[in-house]
């Protein structure tokens, strides 16, 4: 076992915004700003990553002298954050508003006051920065980053960490509302804690924090009882009984959305529609028995 310090830029990346959402969740003024310093770290390696993945020498400063063994020992001076989105968008075609630049500038502004000067900010202030970071961040990844195997699990874990960061959750629900506002049926994420997985082409989506899964597990996350079963609209397996108060529930089906207070037929124990009992299709097959 070797004890050097090696990591991909992508890991690096990873790395430090992980470091950024522990350090939020701790919550301390000394964690805050621990917190931006990492957070601003860690946008700037993953802009460089999307850069490195279109052609490892954009992440030189001086093109012309780009060369493999400079790569590989690190020997070289890198971009700065303004020449990295510059790049990002003239050659590589990332399409960032001019709102977002203009944030991330503010963010890496306070950041470097923080590290070069004696710097006084509002906590709240500080909060607010940080979660317009991680919003255009998380963003950025979900859009720009090709290979998400590695990052998948990782994020996840960010999407933890940031669940009670109050300011972050607002700018993201703010972000996704046009979103959130044309779906018909929504349920509760149990990755991010909010009302935001639509099902999209049948399939569970969660818009906040961009988790997919089946119909089958929503289901089961979602059931009262855990028993699933035919759903009379899409005849799905996975419709279950919800509960929503003491009161008050229906059956809700995670594959087409539909819901309802259906009937339950005697003979089939299906779902159903109707209120005969047994149901029109038991009715069927009891008279082409005769
Ligand atoms: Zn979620
Ligand atoms: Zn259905
Ligand atoms: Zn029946």
């Amino acid at each position: 076992m070797s004890d050097r310090i090696k990591f991909n830029l992508l890991e690096n990346a990873f790395d430090y915004l992980l470091s950024a959402a522990e350090c939020v969740k701790k919550g301390t003024p000394r964690d805050n700003k621990y917190a931006l310093l990492h957070l601003v770290a860690g946008i700037e390696l993953l802009f460089k990553e999307r850069l490195a993945q279109e052609h490892w020498s954009l992440i030189f400063n001086d093109i012309d002298n780009a060369n493999r063994v400079a790569l590989e020992t690190g020997d070289f001076k890198g971009i700065d954050l303004d020449k990295t989105i510059k790049r990002l968008e003239g050659i590589v075609g990332v399409k960032l508003s001019k709102l977002a630049i203009d944030n991330i500038r503010k963010i890496r502004d306070l950041r470097n006051r923080i590290q070069h000067f004696a710097v006084n900010v509002e906590l709240e202030q500080a909060q607010s920065m940080m979660a317009i970071g991680f919003n255009i961040l998380l963003e950025f990844y979900h859009e720009n980053i090709k290979d998400q195997s590695i990052g998948e699990s990782i994020i996840g874990d960010i999407y933890l960490d940031l669940r009670h960061f109050q300011s972050f959750v607002d700018e993201r629900l703010k972000a996704i509302k046009p979103q959130i506002e044309i779906e018909k049926y929504l349920f509760d994420c149990n990755r991010c804690l909010n009302r935001t997985i639509a099902l999209q082409n049948g399939k569970p989506y969660c818009l906040f924090c961009r988790y997919e899964l089946d119909s089958e597990s929503l289901a089961m996350d979602i059931s009262e009882d855990g028993i699933l079963q035919n759903c009379p609209h899409c005849e799905q397996m996975t419709c279950t009984w919800v509960l929503y108060n003491n009161d008050y529930g229906e059956y809700v089906c995670t594959s087409c959305g539909e819901r309802g207070d259906y009937s339950i037929c005697s003979r089939c124990q299906n779902l159903k529609l109707e209120e005969e009992d047994p149901c029109p299709d038991c009715w069927e097959q009891i008279m082409s028995k005769d």
